[in-house]
């Protein structure tokens, strides 16, 4: 894409300027970023508008093709700047530019370009996964004294991402039971302070606080913090589903991963010479490379698809599968190059840089705790089977 080098001279320099020189050294070295981090971040993004530069002028956005918005968040990852605002400007944004009405549209954009307002996702609960459509999270229409109209929520939502965090949870929530499993099914926006929401957290293997459960007992949601028509909800779902599995192909993370991995080869030596000069190791290498730029010749085709207006169907799911593996395999390298200086657990080295040790490279501390990371990135958006299933019956029509 030589037609884009000034944007992307533009992008490394800005980031060069504005990213914050530890906050680059956290990402580098794979440590959790905290929410302020993040935030101050974005705000930069958001100031140099490109922080949602593929949304439609009318909402600050700039209109940008597909081809731009990849370079830029190719540069922005391998200059080691932190994620930008997945669930919020990927996924709950274009759904209220395309399904919200006016009042939702003008209150939550802005806010969302903002950073006013951080989202979570509340889709999953302990008996609904895979199988979404069961999902029991129950809405009751209920009138009150003043004769608002509300729903009345009670149920419960887990592995909501950075739940702790967040200000809004758009929500699917069951307002039929006597319909049609899917046909029952409605998208809300549920302000997180509202009486009635707690957040539990779920400490993963990797020790992270990524995950909670989320309790809604007797919560009360007005009804024009409904997204589409009653019983709806599925619709809007899958299509974010399919914006979401888009974005999860994760090209840009997996080109920095493995830029790392490529570092690691040349600072671990072994039989006295650097890993990049084992063969073991060049292959292993040289696979990935290859799987990246296929997957990244591939999602560029499905966003330009999108961007023409065209529909982005099952076939999204292959993306998912592809990336997420292939993230998975380019950890494990780095696990198995590193060796056994990964094996310590040490909690502190998830939030701050090590100190430098001559014995021990400075990827080694948290190592392990990336690799399990990325272990739920092939069930996350829908596991692997479930994208083997819907690809053999959808698109291969099996
Ligand atoms: C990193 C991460 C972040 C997440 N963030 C969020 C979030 O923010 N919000 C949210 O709502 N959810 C989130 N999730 C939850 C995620 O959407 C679910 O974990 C996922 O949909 C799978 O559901 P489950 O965990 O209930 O597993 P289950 O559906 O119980 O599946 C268990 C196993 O059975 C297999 N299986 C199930 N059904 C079939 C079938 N029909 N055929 C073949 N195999 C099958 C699955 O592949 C899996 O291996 C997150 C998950 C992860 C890992």
């Amino acid at each position: 894409m030589a037609e884009f080098e000034a944007l992307r001279h533009e992008v490394r320099a800005f980031v060069a300027e504005a990213l914050p020189p530890p906050v680059r050294e956290k990402v580098r070295l794979g440590l959790e970023v905290s929410k302020d981090e993040m935030i101050d971040w974005q705000r930069r993004l958001a100031a140099r508008g490109w922080l949602a530069p593929h949304w439609p002028q009318a909402w600050q956005g700039a209109d940008w093709s597909a081809a731009q918005r990849a370079v830029l968040q190719e540069e922005l990852v391998l200059a080691h700047a932190p994620e930008t605002g997945g669930i919020s400007i990927e996924m709950i944004g274009p759904i209220l530019i395309r399904y919200g009405t006016p009042a939702q549209q003008q209150h939550f954009l802005p806010r969302i370009l903002n950073l006013e307002h951080w989202w979570c996702q509340g889709y999953s609960e302990p008996n609904a996964g895979s199988d979404l459509a069961s999902l029991g999270t129950r809405a009751v229409r209920r009138t009150r004294p003043d004769g608002t109209e509300v729903y009345v929520v009670n149920g419960s939502k887990i592995w909501t991402s950075y739940a702790q965090y967040a200000d809004w949870m758009f929500c699917l929530v069951r307002t039929d039971t006597e319909a049609r499993a899917q046909q029952g099914i409605s998208f809300l926006l549920i302000d997180m302070r509202s009486p009635g929401v707690s957040v539990r957290p779920l400490i993963g293997i990797h020790g992270w606080h990524l995950f909670n459960q989320v309790f809604l007992d007797d919560v009360e949601v007005p009804v024009d913090m409904r997204v589409g028509e009653e019983n709806a909800g599925w619709s809007i779902a899958k299509s974010l589903l399919e914006h979401e599995r888009l974005n999860l192909a994760r090209v840009a993370e997996n080109r920095r991963r493995l830029a790392k991995v490529r570092a690691i080869g040349a600072e671990v030596e072994e039989a006295g010479e650097p890993l990049l000069r084992r063969p073991w190791f060049a292959r292993r290498l040289r696979e990935l490379e290859v799987r990246l730029e296929t997957l990244a010749a591939t999602v560029l085709r499905f966003r330009r698809l999108e961007r023409a207006g065209g529909a982005l169907g099952p076939e999204t799911g292959m993306l998912k599968l592809i990336g997420s593996r292939l993230i998975q395999d380019i950890e494990n390298l780095a696990v198995d190059a590193l060796g056994p200086d990964t094996l310590a657990y040490d909690r502190a080295a998830h939030f701050e840089p090590p100190a430098t040790q001559a014995d021990r490279s400075q990827y080694a501390p948290a190592a392990s705790a990336r690799r399990f990371v990325t272990r739920g990135y092939t069930i996350a958006g829908g596991s692997s089977e479930i994208q083997h299933e819907l690809l053999a019956k959808q698109v291969l029509g099996l």
